[in-house]
């Protein structure tokens, strides 16, 4: 091979190697341009799931239902704020479920859901609170483990009854006068009553529960307006004396009918700051019991003194018959009456619609009572 010829060889393997290396340098600009770039998207979706994360548990802990993850082999992967606090349970993670939670029933209904891979609802009870149950599968034939909800639904039910027990005294206090208003009325149509007097005698008890009825649908009516909160406050400061004086004065022939004095006692300078029209009723409404419970000639009084920081205590006792030790804390619920057959008559709303006026006040109102030993009511106002 002559001088040329080797020439031209070196030129063309040097233009083959250049061209080889040309290519190798982009293929190496390219793998490094798509390690950045899976660099970047492999933190971008990092980051994506830290947040995802973050939201999950975030959403988790916020929840007010109790929520768990479980495994398959039914430990505990997730337990929210409101579990823990449910079970009493600190530590949770990586322990099985029945021994965090100590309830056999929750735990069939997850190895329930595991195994057959279905979506379970159903009612249980934890200690004594009604909870509404539910076990979910995580994933295809429950690969992942399950998630248990627990909604708490005694309010719910309480609600319920509450609703129930309303209209179910509704009905009950109207048929009542209705039934007697209609006997009365058939005796005066169809007897013939040759009496005037007696005439007069059944009209006025026609009277009377009329009267009634129009109390209670009148007292519903305010009952209705205080709980929805359509009845605006007007706080004024106002003397002690000044709420009490007209209310006194009101009952005071009531009371001396029944040979009753009302004892009034409260300091001069006492102020309080209160919407008097309501807090009027309030003391007529446990005045008008004071009356009602106390047999003739007995004593009963008003007293106000200043309470317990900024607070002025406003009391109503009687020496009356007193109250029960297993009615009084529930004579404050609507339509509760202690003994209906010794009432006279009343609606059973007087102290519910009491309890609500005073504590849009952001005061208290609570009984003290001893059987046969009369009965004080005390309540709370903000002082001025
Ligand atoms: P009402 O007086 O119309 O029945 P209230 O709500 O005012 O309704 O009172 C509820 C019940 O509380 C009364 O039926 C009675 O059993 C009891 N009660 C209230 N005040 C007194 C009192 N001063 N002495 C004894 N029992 C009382």
């Amino acid at each position: 091979m002559d001088g040329g010829w080797l020439i031209a060889a070196l030129a063309v393997a040097l233009v083959v190697i250049g061209l080889a290396w040309r290519r190798a340098v982009a293929e190496r600009r390219m793998l490094l341009a798509e390690n950045t770039r899976l660099r970047r998207e492999g933190q971008a979706a990092q980051a994506r799931l830290a947040e995802t994360g973050e939201e999950l548990t975030g959403l988790a802990e916020a929840a007010f239902d109790a929520l768990i993850v479980v495994d398959r082999e039914r430990r505990v992967r997730v337990m929210n704020a409101a579990a823990r606090s449910l079970f009493g349970a600190q530590e949770t993670q990586g322990q099985s479920f029945i021994t965090v939670a100590r309830q056999h029933d929750l735990d069939d209904l997850l190895a329930a859901a595991l195994s057959g891979g279905e979506d379970l609802d159903r009612q249980v009870f934890i200690g004594d609170r009604p909870f509404r149950a539910r076990a979910l599968p995580l994933g295809g034939e429950a690969r992942y483990g399950a998630v248990l909800a627990l909604q708490d639904v005694s309010e719910l039910q309480r609600l319920g009854r509450a609703r129930r027990d309303f209209v179910a005294n509704i009905s009950h206090e109207l048929r009542t006068p209705l039934a007697s208003i209609r006997l009365l009325l058939d005796t005066l149509l169809h007897n013939a009553l040759p009496d005037a007097g007696m005439q007069r005698q059944l009209l006025e008890q026609i009277a009377v529960e009329t009267e009634a009825l129009s109390q209670l649908a009148q007292e519903l009516l305010d009952l209705s307006q205080i709980e929805s909160g359509q009845v605006l406050l007007k706080l004024v400061p106002i003397r002690v004396a000044d709420l009490i004086s007209e209310p006194v004065a009101r009952l005071a022939t009531q009371a001396s009918h029944k040979r009753q004095e009302i004892a009034v006692d409260v300091p001069p300078d006492l102020t309080a700051l209160a919407d008097p029209h309501q807090v009027g009723r309030v003391i007529v409404n446990l005045l008008h019991n004071a009356i009602k419970f106390t047999p003739e000639g007995g004593r009963i009084g008003v007293r106000a003194a200043q309470g317990k920081g900024d607070e002025v205590m406003i009391e109503v006792w009687d020496t009356g018959v007193g109250i029960a030790p297993e009615d009084l804390p529930r004579i404050f619920e609507r339509f509760y009456r202690a003994d209906r057959a010794r009432g006279g008559g009343g609606t059973g709303l007087g102290l519910a619609i009491a309890k609500h006026i005073v504590e849009a006040h952001g005061g208290r109102i609570w009984a003290e009572s001893e059987l046969g030993h009369g009965a004080t009511f005390r309540f709370t106002l903000p002082a001025a």
